[in-house]
């Protein structure tokens, strides 16, 4: 099974904090396996994703990273895909086949998203320049959006080994049951 990793670029410990979590939790809960996050280091939001995973289960993981041209550089010497999700690349519905493609064909990708300006380098670095939508809104929106096509909704219906609570859905209220392991 390939590996999908989510790369947030620039991330600054007072202003991108709520937003750097958010796009932790919507690549966990969208089927990623890791986050990288560079920038400032900030080992709050490490712990905000592990303390999510021991209570909701997956094996998802979030690490910080120094060097950004290195995970890329890495990612691409393993034979990974790199994705750059940006207002200014290709719509998604005109480039998605082809991704598709690679993740069916068992390649891993790893998806970069920015918070500040994204250095230029990261436009020619990335294997693609993918859009969801040619217009800015927001790297969330932007992350799981791509994530929901590229898996055409199966992330949707994933278990999460391992957790300590679980959500059954009720068309009314709050019903949460606990557990080991499921
Ligand atoms: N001004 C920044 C720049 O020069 O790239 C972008 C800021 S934007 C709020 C932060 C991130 O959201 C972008 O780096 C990109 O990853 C993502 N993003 C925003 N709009 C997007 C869109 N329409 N399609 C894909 N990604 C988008």
């Amino acid at each position: 099974m390939s590996r999908i990793t989510v790369l947030r670029l620039g991330h600054r410990i007072i202003r991108d904090q709520r937003v750097t979590t958010h796009v932790a939790l919507v690549a966990r809960a969208y089927g990623a396996d890791e986050i990288i996050i560079t920038g400032e280091r900030d080992e709050g939001i490490i712990e905000s994703v592990k303390r999510v995973v021991e209570t909701w289960g997956g094996n998802f993981s979030a690490r910080f990273e120094e060097n950004w041209r290195k995970v890329i550089s890495e990612w691409r010497k393993r034979g990974g895909v790199v994705i750059h999700l940006t207002m200014y690349g290709i719509n998604l519905p005109d480039i998605i086949n082809e991704i598709r493609a690679l993740w069916r064909d068992k390649k891993d990708l790893l998806v970069i998203v920015g918070s500040e300006k994204v250095p230029g380098e990261v436009y020619s670095l990335a294997d693609y320049n993918v859009a969801v939508l040619n217009q800015p809104h927001s790297e969330v929106a932007a992350l799981a959006t791509f994530l929901d096509w590229l898996q055409e909704g199966r992330e949707l219906k994933r278990g999460f080994p391992g957790a300590r609570l679980r959500i059954i859905p009720s068309r009314s209220g709050k019903k949460v049951v606990h557990g080991e392991g499921w």
